[in-house]
């Protein structure tokens, strides 16, 4: 059977809210700049009709992506300002903060929330219906978006240039055969190949060792976060209530902390993140959620609820140090996958979000230019490092080496790391 091909300006691998906001920006710029040209309010010549492709390797946009997030709008707010017109799905504005220490028994309320765990004024969104919505504008401007189709395999030229993507092969039996509905992947070709996988990406792993790009860089350290959302029976949890929690059930040699957001119609997003660089062998972040839900003041919240959603996904939590390089021949690299998270904040849907739109404004240089070399992309770091994106990373580097000692080094290392920027 023969592969099936297409050629298409710019593709996006993983339709989450990085490269979702990276086409989208990028359909904006060409469509600006060609009417600009067209009323003659800018001299050169159009750039015609981009082909934007998106794959997302779920079975819809938004199907792979854990909901119950707080979210920093202010990189949402650069993308659009009028967001909340648009009809953003925001389930609720914080209004609440509180931050909690649980040792086995007690749940002691601190008197002060610690600043990076300040969230007033940001929004509690449903990560996956705001990149549903975000997979939505972007159809509107004309990107095409493919669900379904997983990106298994990069493309690349003689010279190790990227040229492309292929998708993976459908109908392959557990075996690895082939099945009667057997068809084989499509072969993606583009100018510009832009990685937005989230974190441990398995083409962006393939692609930094083929091409070095964590070479001179720390090594990228892992959390895993584990989320439920669960119906309570009544109104105990109050709406656009943020709580953070630290101590039990992690020792305090282990990196972990939890969180209970207040959602509407009595939902609320409850989770636990562990440290994968934890030292007993034994430990299972799976069961550190389990014994973080049976802790009395936990339980009781959860008493008579129903568990209505759940699933698990690491992060990439090493933060400045261990970005890798961000560019290469025909290729850039977005979001979690190439470490733009907060992990002090456990926020990374703003950088996401900035990040690929920084990502469109390199492509759309590279457009004009007719030059996708690395040369060319390599522009995509300067202008992260020109952004807001470098000093919010910058002045949290430190923060989960800072814990290699135990909690109580880490909080003070944290608290140190706040003063000092
Ligand atoms: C438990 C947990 C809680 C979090 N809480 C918050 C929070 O409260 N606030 C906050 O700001 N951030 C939070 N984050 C971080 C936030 O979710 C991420 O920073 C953000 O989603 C990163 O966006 P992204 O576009 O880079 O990647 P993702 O959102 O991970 O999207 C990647 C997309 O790419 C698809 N994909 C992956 N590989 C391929 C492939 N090869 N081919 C095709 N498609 C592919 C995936 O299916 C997915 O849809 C949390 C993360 C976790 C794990």
């Amino acid at each position: 059977m023969e592969r099936e091909s297409l050629e298409m300006d710019v593709v996006f691998v993983g339709a989450g809210p990085a490269n979702l906001s990276g086409a989208l920006h990028l359909a904006r710029l060409v469509r600006e700049y060609n009417e600009a040209i067209a009323n003659g309010t800018r001299a050169g010549e159009s750039l015609g009709e981009i082909e934007i492709g998106v794959i997302e390797k779920g079975a819809s946009v938004g199907a792979h992506i854990l909901s119950g997030a707080v979210m920093d709008p202010r990189a949402l707010a650069e993308l659009m300002p009028d967001y909340a017109e648009q009809g953003a799905p925001i389930e609720t504005p914080v209004l609440e903060d509180e931050f909690l220490y649980l040792t086995k028994k007690r749940a002691i309320k601190s008197p002060i929330t610690p600043p990076p765990l300040k969230n007033h004024g940001y929004h509690i969104v449903s990560q996956n219906r705001l990149t549903a919505w975000l997979g939505e504008k972007c159809e509107e401007a004309g990107v095409n978006i493919f669900p379904e189709f997983p990106g298994a395999e990069m493309l690349y030229d003689r010279d190790d240039r990227v040229i492309g993507v292929r998708t993976g092969d459908k109908g392959i039996d557990r075996e690895g055969r082939q099945k009667a509905n057997y068809e084989p992947g499509v072969d993606l070709f583009a100018k510009v190949t832009v990685l937005g996988e989230g974190a441990r990406g398995s083409l962006t792993k393939q692609l930094s060792q083929r091409l070095n790009l964590n070479d001179g860089r720390e090594p990228q350290v892992y959390s895993l976060g584990v989320k439920e959302l669960w119906e309570l029976p009544d109104d105990r949890f109050a709406l656009g209530r943020v709580t953070h929690t630290l101590g039990y059930p992690s020792d305090t040699k282990t990196y972990g902390g939890g969180w209970i957001y207040g959602m509407p119609n009595r939902v609320i997003s409850i989770g636990y993140v562990t440290g994968l660089d934890y030292g007993d062998p034994l430990l299972d972040p799976h069961a550190e959620f389990q014994r973080f839900k049976m802790h009395p003041f936990i339980a009781r919240l959860l008493n008579g609820g129903k568990m209505i959603r759940y699933g698990a996904k690491t992060i990439a939590a090493g933060g400045l140090h261990a970005m890798p390089q961000l560019y290469a021949d025909g290729v850039l690299l977005t979001g979690d996958c190439a470490g733009f998270l907060n992990s002090q904040r456990l926020k990374g849907i703003h950088t996401a979000i900035k990040s690929g739109m920084l990502a469109a404004e390199t492509i759309f240089a590279a457009l004009l230019a007719g030059d996708y070399s690395a040369g060319q992309l390599s522009r995509y770091e300067r202008l992260v490092s020109e952004s807001w994106i470098t000093p919010e990373l910058r002045s949290v580097r430190n923060f989960h080496a800072g814990f290699k000692g135990g909690r109580w080094l880490g909080m003070a290392n944290a608290g140190l790391q706040f003063l000092t920027g």
